[in-house]
């Protein structure tokens, strides 16, 4: 099969069909005429021609933004988890979409692409032990600052050997892996009896996909691989030796800022977007982890135009129409 086997569906073996056949990187202008392929089983979309692990280094260091880190901001955002009225905002806001909030005090948790290590300190915050492992080379000095326990490299390199976890966390990262199904499977290995894996990622099924189509910002050509919808995941999960205890969406307000911005932009293939790069309102001055940035911003929306887009986005995740899934798998027995 040409191309790199993308002529079957990886959660049911359907046939995938095109959907959108020109789509290229619009926010960081990286070459290349992408097309995604959906099955006509059950929805799960694909990336094509896909990328392999070894054009992944090359691809993010050349194009995905990195700033200056700012250590003192991250650690002030993550003393903010105890605050009072924490959980709150976060629910007002659509933050809660990350599954280290769900740490119990006491409980080993690890975090698959912690970015910033925001997550990591606000899990010590919250009393659980954490630990990371994250690609980017830039996280290992943010890491030693804190004292924290992150591994540079990916999960295949069997880091922290022998240890097992309460609680696996995936923040935006399943979407951009090129083998999830082989991802899970080893994730299943390193949780303790009991333990759960929690994963957050864009919905295809929201309803903003839909009215978006091409401009949807979770596209995120070429560095979304896969991309999954509630059906698809539920076959993915079970194949890979999990047993789904709950699926839901919540809609980061921040998000829908960012789709509202997408609209009024246009770019060609390998032009990078303003709106993305630029440093406009909504993006962040040190605009490195760009998975982070997502929540960071949110705090900064209020007023009226704030208040009625926390309503609408809490009544579309009630629906299950938001646009980030958030899914807590058990090992199946
Ligand atoms: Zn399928």
């Amino acid at each position: 099969m040409a191309a790199g086997n993308i002529g079957a569906c990886i959660a049911c073996g359907g046939k995938n069909e095109p959907l959108i056949d020109r789509i290229w990187d619009d926010r960081y202008g990286s070459p290349g005429i992408f097309s995604v392929l959906k099955c006509e089983n059950c929805g799960q979309m694909v990336t094509s021609p896909p990328l392999s692990e070894d054009d992944l280094p090359g691809l993010y260091s050349r194009y995905y933004p990195r700033g200056n880190v700012d250590l003192g901001a991250i650690e002030r955002e993550a003393a903010l988890v105890l605050a009072p009225g924490a959980s709150e905002k976060r629910y007002r806001e659509g933050t809660d979409n990350q599954g280290h909030y769900a740490v119990l005090p006491g409980q080993n948790v690890l975090d698959i692409g912690c970015g910033s290590c925001v997550s990591l300190l606000e899990v010590r915050n919250l009393g659980g032990t954490a630990f990371g492992i994250e690609a980017d080379p830039n996280v290992r000095a943010i890491a030693e600052h804190f004292g924290l326990d992150v591994h540079i490299g990916s999960i295949h390199d069997n880091p922290f050997p022998g240890r097992t976890f309460d609680l696996i966390v995936l923040n935006q990262v399943i979407e951009h892996v090129p083998e999830p199904l082989a991802l899970l499977r080893i994730v299943r290995e390193r949780l303790a009896p009991g333990g759960k894996v929690i994963l957050a990622f864009p919905n295809t099924g929201s309803l903003n996909r839909k009215v978006s189509r091409g401009k949807w910002i979770n596209w995120h050509i070429p560095y979304h691989l896969h991309h999954y919808n509630k059906k698809s995941f539920g076959l993915i999960a079970a194949k890979t030796g999990y047993r789904v205890a709950s699926m839901r969406t919540i809609t980061p307000n921040v998000w829908t800022i960012l789709q509202l911005r997408a609209f009024g932009d246009v770019t060609a293939e390998g032009q990078a977007s303003s709106a993305w790069t630029g440093r406009g309102p909504s993006v962040p001055s040190t605009s490195s982890f760009a998975m982070r940035w997502k929540n960071r911003f949110a705090s900064r929306v209020s007023g009226t135009a704030g208040r009625t887009m926390t309503r609408l986005n809490r009544l579309v995740d009630r629906l299950g129409l938001g646009d980030s899934l958030l899914v807590v798998l058990h090992k199946q027995d």
